[in-house]
């Protein structure tokens, strides 16, 4: 990726706006945060505790920042115990944030068309991605998959101008199919492609012969412990040697990730 400019992440203890369920097993939590909300940007996270008995905070990627309200958004599944006691959080209940952190998305200068694949639960950063292009008065196009309709994001959720492709897995909404066997149509008239979903999803980008002279950048999103780059604990081999997912990431170009090393996701 090109240069990042290292911010130091705040840490403070942020007041619940809203908090619910958008999804089956899908929450959206919004919280005011001035200091981290005036200097998020797409693709980036930020660690949130998450209670007493938790002891490591999560990571979760910012959906949205608004640095005129202070106020940022989560959109997250509940995998477990993390996830879950955020889940139970009510306006006016309190979540220690830190952040932002890691590198984030760039789009080029240049860049007109932005074509965006979002499998899954990785649409989570890429809205607020979407609205930065549109913001830019860049073309946005966005494809969405999902297993079926009751897992796609709700329209009000998503960047409100972009045109946008679902496919589902059960064929219950949009193309039947995986999001990626729409690329095709959509491929030849990007400028940049930004991804972000389950690792089968970007084995089959980084195998896709359309992409190959594309710059594409993807969000990894491993598990990680302390989001600071301290204890190394998710660090993935790239074709440039070992890199921390957490410091260097968690945006990569697609080209750099060595994809037959990486487990999880
Ligand atoms: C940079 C970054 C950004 C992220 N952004 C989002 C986001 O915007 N929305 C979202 O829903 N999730 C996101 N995640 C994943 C999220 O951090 C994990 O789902 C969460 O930490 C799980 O915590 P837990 O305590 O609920 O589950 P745990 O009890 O820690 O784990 C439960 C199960 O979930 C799985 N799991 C845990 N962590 C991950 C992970 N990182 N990726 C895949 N599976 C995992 C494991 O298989 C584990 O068995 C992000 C991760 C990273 C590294």
């Amino acid at each position: 990726m090109g240069l990042s400019i290292q911010i130091s992440p705040q840490q403070l203890v942020a007041p619940v706006i809203d908090s619910r369920q958008v999804m089956p097993g899908v929450f959206y939590l919004k919280l005011k945060a001035p200091p981290v909300a005036s200097l998020a940007r797409p693709g980036q996270f930020a660690m949130l505790g998450c209670g007493p008995d938790v002891l490591l905070r999560r990571p979760l990627s910012f959906h949205n920042a608004n640095s005129d309200t202070g106020e940022v958004t989560f959109l997250y599944g509940v995998v477990g115990r993390g996830t879950r006691w955020l889940s139970q959080l009510k306006p006016g209940d309190t979540v220690d944030i830190l952040g932002p952190l890691g590198n984030g998305f760039t789009i080029k200068p240049d860049s007109k068309n932005i074509l965006i694949i979002a499998g899954g639960m990785g649409v989570a950063p890429l809205c607020f991605l979407a609205r930065q292009a549109q913001d830019g008065g860049r073309s946005v196009t966005l494809l969405l998959g999902a297993a079926s309709a009751a897992n796609l994001c709700p329209a009000e959720l998503l960047p409100a101008a972009a045109t946008c492709q679902t496919a589902t897995e059960d064929g219950s909404a949009g193309v039947k199919g995986l999001i990626t066997d729409c690329l095709p149509q959509y491929i030849d008239k990007a400028d940049q492609v930004f991804a972000c979903g389950p690792l089968p999803m970007y084995r089959t980008l980084a195998k896709e012969l359309s992409l190959q002279g594309k710059p594409v950048q993807v969000s990894l999103e491993v598990r990680m412990a302390c989001g600071l780059g301290v204890c190394y604990g998710c660090s993935i081999k790239t074709r440039d040697g070992m890199k921390k997912v957490c410091r260097d990431g968690p945006v990569f170009s697609m080209q750099e990730v060595a994809w037959e090393e990486l487990a999880g996701l």
